[in-house]
């Protein structure tokens, strides 16, 4: 059997799934009986839920029938992760990890630990032996970068005398720029030039490939019976009784289930997460289960 995590995205069942055998269902899971008590409490609780409603009728209501109306709840959950590499890059200083000059690791093979199964997350690491060191490519390798506001000329128009050197109507010589029309460029402290922002003025730049993991639990949910003019909103709130549950690297589809539309519903569950996932995720495990729901009853009564 292989053990959840080893495979890459698109092994075939026949690899995950030696000696699994598929669930049959030779008798159909047995109801248990509504007793009146049971449905008279439900319909108390119901008018105590109710603050304008008073609970002697429902108290000494006479239920004549009780008609008792079972349904199924499908559910498949599939844990897949997904593993994209990106190039990053980061300013190269001697106490970064340069350049190895082997091959990169794989994606798929770098290791990365075994994530709280069924919940979704995302991690981010650096692919081993990724490291490419360039010279930076913003600054071409000189760790400054030409002012953006002087242009690398070190001073700028006066903004007293807008450059005409003399303050206006006065037709006296400028004094904040000693007549010259330009003054020193604060940005760059009239260098004409910053440290390069990308390199941080390390000159080099560590190009690296980042790998960034999603886990992701994805659920498909069906509820059989849906004729029972019941809102489908609710119908996933109500309790029941648990029939069935089976986990697996990935899990077979049910056959034969009591209720044609549960084993339906099963291997159109399956083969959409197989269709959605296989291609570009690997699926780590596989719930299913098969809940049993019980909506309130209607008492049928005077
Ligand atoms: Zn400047
Ligand atoms: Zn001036
Ligand atoms: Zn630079």
């Amino acid at each position: 059997m292989t053990t959840p995590g080893t495979c890459r995205p698109g092994c075939t069942w026949a690899e995950l799934l030696q000696g699994y055998k598929p669930v049959l269902f030779p008798l159909p899971p047995s109801v248990p009986p509504m007793t009146e008590a049971a449905a008279r409490q439900a319909l108390l609780r119901f008018v105590a839920s109710r603050c304008c409603y008073g609970s002697r009728a429902a108290g000494q209501l006479a239920i004549q029938c009780l008609r008792p109306l079972g349904m199924y709840r499908y559910r498949l959950e599939t844990f897949s992760e997904s593993r994209l590499s990106e190039w990053v890059f980061e300013p190269f200083t001697s106490k970064a990890d340069g350049p190895s000059g082997d091959t990169p690791l794989d994606p798929w093979d770098v290791e990365v630990g075994t994530p709280p199964l069924f919940q979704g997350q995302t991690r981010r690491c650096r692919v081993p032996r990724s490291a490419l060191v360039r010279d930076c490519h913003r600054c071409r390798g000189h760790g400054r970068s030409k002012c953006g506001v002087c242009h690398g000329a070190g001073r700028t128009r006066c903004v007293t005398c807008k450059g005409s050197r003399r303050r206006l109507k006065q037709q006296k010589r400028c004094q904040l720029c000693s007549g010259t029309g330009r003054k020193r460029c604060n940005t760059c402290s009239g260098r004409g030039s910053k440290t390069c922002v990308t390199c941080q003025g390390e000159k080099k730049l560590q190009h690296f490939k980042q790998l960034v993991i999603t886990w992701k639990n994805n659920v498909f949910e069906f509820v059989s019976e849906q004729h029972l003019n019941f809102p489908g909103e609710l119908l996933s709130k109500v309790s029941g009784a648990n029939v069935f549950k089976d986990e697996n690297v990935v899990v077979y589809p049910i056959i034969n289930f009591p209720d044609p539309e549960i084993s339906l519903a099963s291997q159109r569950a399956i083969a959409e997460h197989s269709a959605a996932l296989a291609t570009s995720s690997r699926i780590l495990r596989q719930v299913r289960g098969e809940p049993k729901a019980e909506p309130p009853l209607h008492p049928a009564g005077s």
